[in-house]
């Protein structure tokens, strides 16, 4: 038992200083990421569930590193709040969707929306109104075009800071939603002090294992319920097979978004998969 107790300390050792190189790497290298052009944006598709027409797209980033391949927002993401990289990172993901919602709404003719996940870092900041504005001004982007995603961590957490950014964010003219729905614990009294537009239930609720749990279910409508009683739209996230859409069909849910649809997917395909889209 000692033998294995020192083994597997061993292992968990190494193991930590692999995690640790990682991390290393990563905060190392994330300084330069923007300026050697190592950020992409994805898109993910939503899709309107009365129409069956894509309603708007999620960018959602990666970081493409020339020695660790892919790495995951979550990975780099805290990373870049604690070390002071984010609002740089948030101002180059506004820029980067609004330019290519414009250049998609040209190519279509159709108001597509676009929506950019805001760290709550970016919502204390002072930046972000700036960074707002003129990415809406460089893309030529209508303003109602452009949706932020805010968990209700990010929120709840400064009341009056975030009530404030609210309303001058609402001043600029673009819709807010938010984010991850259900996973906080903070309670539903915010929904009434704030404009938001639209609700993203998030993906553990929505997911098929989870909705069986008892309960779970009902959970899921009346929420959705509460949400038209309050005039907000929602959307579900992480929709992966026929059978969510079809229960979240049945509970007036009105968008979706997940697998089932498509995967976030690079700029470059965006054109074709909507051309696929609406051919069917
Ligand atoms: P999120 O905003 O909740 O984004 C949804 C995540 O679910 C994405 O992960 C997406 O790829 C994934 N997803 C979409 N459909 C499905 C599905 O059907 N099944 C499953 N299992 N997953 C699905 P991703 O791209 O790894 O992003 C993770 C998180 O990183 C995001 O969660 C968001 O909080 C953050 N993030 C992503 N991009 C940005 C960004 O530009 N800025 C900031 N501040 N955060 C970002
Ligand atoms: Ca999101
Ligand atoms: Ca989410
Ligand atoms: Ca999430």
């Amino acid at each position: 038992a000692k033998e294995a107790g020192r083994n597997s300390y061993r292992f968990f050792n190494q193991a930590m200083s692999e995690q640790m190189k990682g991390r290393m790497t990563i905060e190392n290298s994330l300084h330069r990421a923007l300026e050697r052009k190592e950020f992409e944006l994805h898109y993910q598709p939503r899709v309107n569930l009365s129409t069956l027409q894509v309603a708007g797209f999620e960018a959602l980033i990666r970081w493409n590193h020339p020695q660790l391949g892919r790495i995951a927002p979550l990975e780099f993401i805290p990373i870049a709040e604690e070390r002071g990289f984010i609002a740089e990172i948030g101002k180059w993901v506004l820029d980067e969707a609004c330019c290519q919602a414009q250049r998609i709404i040209d190519a279509t003719g159709k108001p597509i929306r676009i929506s950019v996940n805001l760290s709550a870092r970016q919502l204390a900041g002072e930046q972000l109104l700036d960074d707002v504005r003129n990415a809406l001004d460089r893309s030529g982007l209508r303003a109602d075009l452009l949706e932020l995603e805010l968990t209700e961590t990010a929120l709840v957490n400064d009341i009056d800071a975030s009530t404030r950014i609210f309303q001058a964010l609402k001043g600029l003219g673009v819709s807010l939603a938010v984010d991850d729905f259900g996973t906080g614990y903070s309670g539903l009294a915010y929904l009434g002090q704030f404009p938001i537009d639209v609700l993203k239930l998030d993906r553990s609720f929505v997911n098929q294992k989870n909705r069986d749990k008892t309960g779970n279910k009902r959970v899921i409508e009346a929420f959705i319920e509460m949400a038209h009683r309050l005039g907000i739209p929602v959307v579900a996230e992480g929709v992966e097979t026929a059978d969510t859409l079809a229960f979240l069909i049945a509970c007036r849910c009105d968008e979706a978004q997940g697998y089932y649809f498509a995967p976030p997917l690079p700029a470059q395909e965006v054109a074709g998969f909507l051309e696929r889209f609406s051919g069917d």
